[in-house]
């Protein structure tokens, strides 16, 4: 039977408010009397939460502190399905900051041998690690896609969500992407930034802001990039814990009902994609990974047990935190999703 988290949960989720109908309902009188997974085209691997920020919208709850790290033998377990299941076409890397586990780069290497488009969900500033300067051009060579965060084209507003410096050390390291030939015209390096709100609000059209970003980074430093992706901050974690103590949480979490949009629903990303933690256990995205909502069916819930065919339309398990990829122009780790 399909999982749904009640309205009243542990303080680490949104749902704890009385406000809204639940999720299932909602989208039950759009149609979809139970959320299923259609395909498995990608795998998102949370290879660890370690990392050299400490960002206050976090969902992952990453540090330079955690000491979360995927090992290499659930990296092996994860090349051998890849091995073995073809139809999983793009391997989706994310953490913490994913280069810093010390078997990032084999894991890359290997999933390239293996012909599969790679995304590196990089936060820039980790080129400025000790150590880890020659990332660049390693991502260059193995033509990994990369999706960078940035929340601004304005120094004030990134530093605050980020840190003091990142905005100036993530200027630096989108500019050595571009001397490498990403995000240029005509070149297959593909680099893309995801932009998500400061405060408690849904993004913006992601067209219009994209060309904003597009002009804006240009002019003042000669930046280029593909695409720019709009998400909407999940209240989850770090960023539950900003709404509470500002007051914002019913405020956000009524938003985020009111302004449901049932268009949303066909390309929601827990329909074609599984998630991996950093210990191999499997889950329907990296939210319901970070509420420990776990997969259905119980037996399958590990890498280890991995079958593609018993869980390509797998019941997801659902919650009032879905309510954040479904509201306004609908949010994936792709952007908007119309
Ligand atoms: S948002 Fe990204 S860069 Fe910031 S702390 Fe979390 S994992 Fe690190
Ligand atoms: S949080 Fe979003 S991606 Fe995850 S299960 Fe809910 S609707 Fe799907």
């Amino acid at each position: 039977m399909i999982r749904t988290i009640p309205l009243i949960l542990d303080s680490a989720s949104p749902a704890h408010t009385s406000h809204g109908a639940p999720f299932n309902d909602t989208i039950a009188r759009h149609g979809v009397s139970t959320l299923t997974a259609q395909t498995i085209s990608t795998i998102q691997v949370n290879i660890g939460k370690l990392c050299n920020q400490i960002c206050h919208h976090c969902h992952v709850d990453a540090g330079p502190q955690r000491t979360e790290i995927m090992s290499l033998e659930t990296l092996d377990a994860i090349l051998a399905i890849l091995q073995k299941y073809p139809q999983i076409s793009t391997v989706d890397i994310t953490g913490g900051a994913p280069e810093m586990n010390p078997h990032f780069e084999y894991f890359v290497k290997e999933c390239r041998s293996l012909n599969r488009t790679v995304i590196d969900r990089c936060n820039l500033t980790v080129f400025f690690v000790k150590g880890k300067g020659h990332l660049p051009q390693f991502l260059a060579k193995h033509n990994i896609e990369i999706v960078a965060s940035l929340p601004c084209y304005l120094e004030d507003n990134v530093d605050e969500q980020r840190g003091k410096g990142v905005f100036d050390r993530s200027i630096a390291a989108l500019q050595q992407l571009n001397a490498l030939g990403y995000g240029m015209e005509g070149s297959a390096l593909q680099l893309s930034l995801v932009y998500n709100p400061i405060g408690p609000n849904l993004p913006p059209s992601q067209k219009e802001l994209e060309s904003d970003y597009k002009k804006e980074l240009f002019s003042r430093f000669g930046i280029s990039f593909n695409h720019l992706y709009t998400i909407t901050n999940m209240p989850i974690s770090r960023f539950l814990d900003d709404l509470r103590s500002n007051g914002h949480i019913e405020q956000y979490t009524e938003l985020l009902i009111n302004s449901f949009n049932p268009s949303s629903l066909q390309s929601l990303m827990c329909r074609s994609l599984i998630s991996v933690s950093w210990d191999g256990k499997l889950y329907d995205c990296d939210f319901n990974q970070m509420l420990d909502l776990t997969i259905t069916p119980p037996s399958h819930q590990t890498i280890s047990t991995f079958d593609f065919d018993l869980l390509k339309h797998r019941r997801i398990a659902t919650g009032q935190h879905c309510y954040g990829c479904t509201a306004g122009a609908g949010s994936s780790c792709g952007g908007s999703l119309s």
